[in-house]
């Protein structure tokens, strides 16, 4: 840190996104991208959109935001678009946090909740799982503050239903309630229909698992109109341009193309059956993902042994350190003939631990 740095930055712990490795190839299981290709309508319009790039992006997002309102049942100033969903995320702690409106998720969720909370100088307070690792909805009935959830969670993948959400929702008009909904097309119940009836609700999704388009980073917020009004002001005193040109054209191709849409989620849940019930047999814990990954681990072998010697043999995975997840990996589902892979090399381990 230069001696230059900001003092209010000196607590930051920046996030540590999965590895990118570039040494050696590797089935990548490790950040829950797509193992699909984006729609070839979304390449093509980027492609088009490739042309026009002299031109600044249109700060309103005007054609994807109509395309959005379609998909979703939705008007178009009720939705806003962000550079990924990480960005939004970061709206949402600048726009409905602070010193008397700490942010308050789960222990075990998404790492970059205490970065952003550091990053605007927000207080912030974690509450524990079950032991089972689910969320109990009545913590966050009682919280005080801005609630944060990610639904499905991660790095568990267990879902609450909606009517639990609704009860967390209602249960205190005047507290804010963000929805991140980054796997909620592998399982679970969006609460965007819940969107109209409450304006403390704001529910945040992503381009980048579903719809094939991590890389070209592209998340929005659905809510209350005065919501996204909120966000947007945050929007235009950022980075008006903050979607491009072509990540806004693939964004509307990939919306248009419901059938490839529904095909590889099709696709995605039933090879997370098939893995699950793969290490299941393998004597491994898994917990009842509805995302687009899975959790897992073995009561004889360790959550570090397992990544090791995965990695050894070209199979990258993610693990988090704490002490509650340590003995777990989270497992991206990839295409069948990865997980067959999977399945055979876990086994392999194994056989070589014994
Ligand atoms: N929320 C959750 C729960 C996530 O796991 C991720 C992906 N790392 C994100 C949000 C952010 O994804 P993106 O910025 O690619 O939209």
């Amino acid at each position: 840190m230069s001696r230059f740095f900001s003092e209010k930055y000196k607590n930051l712990a920046p996030y540590v996104p999965g590895e990118q490795p570039k040494d050696r190839r590797y089935i990548k299981l490790n950040t829950n991208e797509s193992p699909f290709p984006p729609s070839p309508l979304a390449v093509s319009a980027a492609a088009e959109a490739a042309k026009t790039l002299q031109l600044y992006s249109d700060p309103d997002c005007s054609l994807l935001a109509a395309e959005a309102a379609r998909a979703f049942g939705i008007s178009e100033d009720e939705v806003v678009f962000s550079n990924g969903s990480d960005e939004m995320l970061n709206f949402a702690f600048m726009a409905f946090c602070d010193s008397a409106h700490p942010a308050v998720f789960p222990n075990i969720t998404y790492g970059f909740y205490p970065v952003f909370a550091e990053l605007n100088r927000v207080p912030y307070t974690e509450i524990p799982l079950r032991d089972d690792l689910t969320v109990d909805p009545e913590d966050y009935i009682a919280a005080k503050g801005t609630v944060f959830l990610a639904n499905p969670n991660a790095p568990t993948g267990i879902a609450l239903p909606r009517s639990e959400l609704e009860r967390i929702i209602r249960s205190d008009p005047g507290r804010m309630v963000i929805m991140d909904e980054a796997y909620i097309d592998f399982g679970g119940e969006s609460c965007v229909p819940l969107t109209r009836k409450y304006d403390n609700l704001l529910v945040i999704q992503t381009f980048s698992k579903s719809r094939s388009m991590a890389g070209a980073r592209l998340g929005f917020a659905i809510g209350n109109r005065a919501l996204i009004r909120d966000i947007q002001a945050l929007r235009f005193s950022t980075n008006p341009f903050n979607v491009n040109a072509m990540t806004m054209a693939a964004g509307i191709g990939a919306l248009r193309d419901r059938e490839y849409f529904a095909r590889n989620c099709r696709l995605i849940r039933e090879n997370r059956e098939f893995i699950a019930g793969e290490l299941r047999a393998l004597g491994f814990e898994v917990t009842d993902s509805e995302t687009n990954f899975v959790f897992a681990r073995h009561p004889s072998v360790s959550g570090e042994t397992l990544y090791r010697e995965l990695r050894a043999r070209g199979i990258l995975v993610r693990r988090f350190d704490r002490p509650e997840t340590a003995d777990y990996n989270r497992i991206t589902v990839g295409t069948r003939e990865d997980m067959e892979t999977l399945a055979g090399t876990v086994r392999e381990i194994l056989e070589g631990q014994k």
